[in-house]
């Protein structure tokens, strides 16, 4: 079976105040992270095996923070990874966060084949860093770019952030044109959602017309949008998440990671999360985690309605090969309604089943729609 892998790294230097992710406040060099390795490397072992995995095109570095691991601890988990491994996959993306990725680390990383960078920026304007309280010093940033872009020419990728408070339109332009003198090969612009732990967020019409703003800024720079927040180069997207919107299997590896596998012939599939629990982790191997996993069965009808939220997503749309296998028809002759309404309004694309730019800024009352005509 060909799968890809995700290894998540549940530890960040610190708390920043607008994060989802399951992470845990740790010191580069801190304790538990060789046994927290350990348990990796012995959890991909169980996994690649029980799943009979004889594929993995891509690999992906996330969490929390990677590079609080440091050169040496990224080093052996790699080696561990390419000992492990059937191949060594074509794209393989670690996360790194300024503060952290210094040029041992990344130097580290480019030695053991990582093959691309997605860098934490979120934006270089240390007062809305301050009222975030985003981790790490903007000061380090133009250093660690140049480290990054030096490193990984045309394969690095970077985040930054709409929305922020203290934010206008002026700080987001002068974020945009301060990443791209670097000359990264992907961004990703994501909004922030107004918090009201976040007090001094833009309005709601404010922040999406910042969006909007640095949509277009990037999309003048040469960068395509292909995805609700992705923007890349020609040729630059990241295959890895292509592969969550596309639905295709994934391993999930590590505490709060979840895979997803399909059997493409019964258009059905099988869903695992791990526990987001770092202090019970080592478990002791995928068959006898005790709790430390839960299960759920995809149905037909519950596995198109998530390939739906999760193709719509993507500028292509959910994959109509992949989807006629799966389901024995077109994406469009389950909803001919929606279809039908959203490319009258011009929203959806004529030739494929995906929305238009314009769409994708509808994202949610279209899948609305999606979801009340599948019933
Ligand atoms: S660095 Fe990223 S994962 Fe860590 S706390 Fe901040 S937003 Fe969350």
């Amino acid at each position: 079976m060909e799968a890809s892998l995700y290894l998540h790294i549940p530890f960040c230097a610190g708390s920043c105040g607008y994060c989802d992710f399951y992470s845990l406040p740790v010191r580069p060099g801190g304790p538990g992270l060789e046994a927290f390795i350990d348990a990796l490397l012995g959890d991909v072992r169980d996994y690649l095996a029980r799943f009979a995995v004889n594929r993995v095109p891509t690999l992906y570095l996330g969490g929390g923070t990677p590079s609080v691991l440091g050169a040496a601890r990224i080093t052996r988990l790699l080696a561990g990874l390419r000992s492990l491994l059937p191949a060594w996959p074509e794209e393989v993306t670690v996360e790194a966060n300024p503060e952290s990725a210094d040029a041992a680390f990344l130097r580290a990383c480019w030695e053991c084949g990582v093959s691309r960078i997605s860098l934490g920026v979120q934006t270089f304007y240390e007062p809305s860093r301050r009222l975030v309280h985003r981790v790490g010093e903007g000061s380090l940033l133009p250093e660690r770019l140049s480290l990054v872009s030096a490193l990984f020419p045309g394969a690095f990728s970077a985040d930054l952030m709409s929305g922020l408070p203290g934010q206008d339109e002026t700080v987001l332009l002068r974020d945009i044109e301060t990443l791209l003198a670097f000359n990264p090969a992907h961004i990703s612009l994501y909004a922030l959602t107004a918090d009201p732990k976040l007090p001094g967020s833009p309005p709601d019409d404010e922040a999406d017309r910042l969006w909007l703003l640095g949509r277009d800024a990037l999309e003048k720079a040469g960068y395509a949008q292909y995805e609700v927040s992705n923007f890349s180069r020609p040729g630059k997207r990241s295959r890895h998440n292509i592969r969550y919107w596309r639905m295709e299997n994934w391993l999930g590896i590590g505490p709060a990671a979840s895979g997803t596998v399909i059997d493409d012939h019964k258009g059905t599939g099988l869903r695992y999360t791990v526990k987001a629990d770092a202090g019970a982790y080592p478990a002791p191997g995928f068959a006898e985690h005790d709790g430390g996993i839960t299960f759920e069965f995809l149905d037909r009808p519950t596995l198109i309605k998530e390939t739906f939220l999760m193709g719509f997503r993507y500028t292509e749309g959910p994959d109509r090969e992949l989807f006629k296998t799966r389901f024995g028809t077109e994406p469009e002759a389950l909803i001919p309604r929606t279809v039908e309404r959203w490319r009258k309004r011009g929203l959806l694309e004529g030739g494929k089943t995906a929305l238009t730019p314009g769409g994708l800024l509808l994202l949610n009352p279209f899948l609305l729609e999606v979801f009340e005509e599948l019933g």
